[in-house]
């Protein structure tokens, strides 16, 4: 992973974002890890974790796209527009 935004070996081409990995809606108050960008955005306040792609096993540029199929995430989400290597991902 990639410090730099726009650093263009991360995946999803953004810089790194600090997560909370006790969301701060459940009394988190320590950024304790850094995600990729979009990885972080998805994750949003952790209500995706039992699905993350990691548990799913699909790479994060397709997970919304997994969501939709499983009825989880309605259709008006957008899905991020990627292209990268697969190779550099770092699954949330
Ligand atoms: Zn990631």
């Amino acid at each position: 992973m990639f410090k730099q935004p726009g650093h263009a070996r991360n995946w999803d081409h953004k810089a790194l974002a600090g997560d909370h990995s006790v969301p701060r809606v459940a009394g988190g108050k320590l950024a304790d890890r850094l995600l990729h960008g979009t990885c972080n955005s998805q994750r949003q306040d952790g209500r995706w974790d039992d699905v993350r792609p990691t548990v799913i096993g699909c790479h994060p540029r397709e997970w919304l796209q997994r969501m939709r199929d499983m009825g989880r995430i309605g259709a008006a989400a957008s899905v991020p527009i990627i292209e990268a290597d697969a190779e550099l991902a770092m699954d949330w």
